[in-house]
């Protein structure tokens, strides 16, 4: 009866090593990439609790040393806590660039066409003056500039 658990045990064991290499993520290569990059932060820390259940079982079944358990133990959780810290500072990036596009909409006009800066009414020619308020209009390409006073 016991020794049926243990061969049971021994099995779930192997297949877990087994697979443990194919279930690894792949790293994606550095770049432009946030949303790649969380997904890949996510399943590396989903992989790291999988490892850190492997190690449990294999100290439980008695083929880990203690200090050999506590130390690899310590260093996935070290790890675990990177990529969450790497996650938090990926997602503030992505509100931010959220922000910047999204202003940067709202000064192109782009729900509607160039808008004028003094009356924010539609602003058609490519230069001159507004038609509606006759403020001077540098065209749509003056304010994509970064660092403009407004
Ligand atoms: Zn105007």
């Amino acid at each position: 009866m016991s020794a049926l658990i243990i061969v049971g045990l021994l099995a779930v064991f192997v297949v877990g090593v087994v697979l443990t290499p194919f279930l690894r993520p792949r790293r994606t290569p550095p770049g432009p990439q946030p949303d790649t990059d969380l997904l890949a932060l996510v399943s590396q820390r989903e992989a790291l609790y999988q490892a850190m259940e492997t190690l449990r079982l294999e100290h439980e079944l008695g083929s880990v040393e203690d200090v050999d358990y506590q130390n690899r133990l310590q260093e996935y959780r070290t790890q675990a806590a990177l990529t969450m810290r790497e996650q938090d500072d990926l997602e503030a990036e992505l509100a931010r660039l959220e922000d910047a596009i999204s202003a940067a909409r709202v000064r192109q006009g782009l729900n509607g066409g160039p808008r004028c800066g003094e009356c924010d009414n539609p602003v058609d020619q490519p230069a001159g003056r507004c038609t509606s308020c006759g403020a001077e209009w540098a065209g749509p390409d003056a304010i994509t500039t970064e660092g403009a006073d407004r």
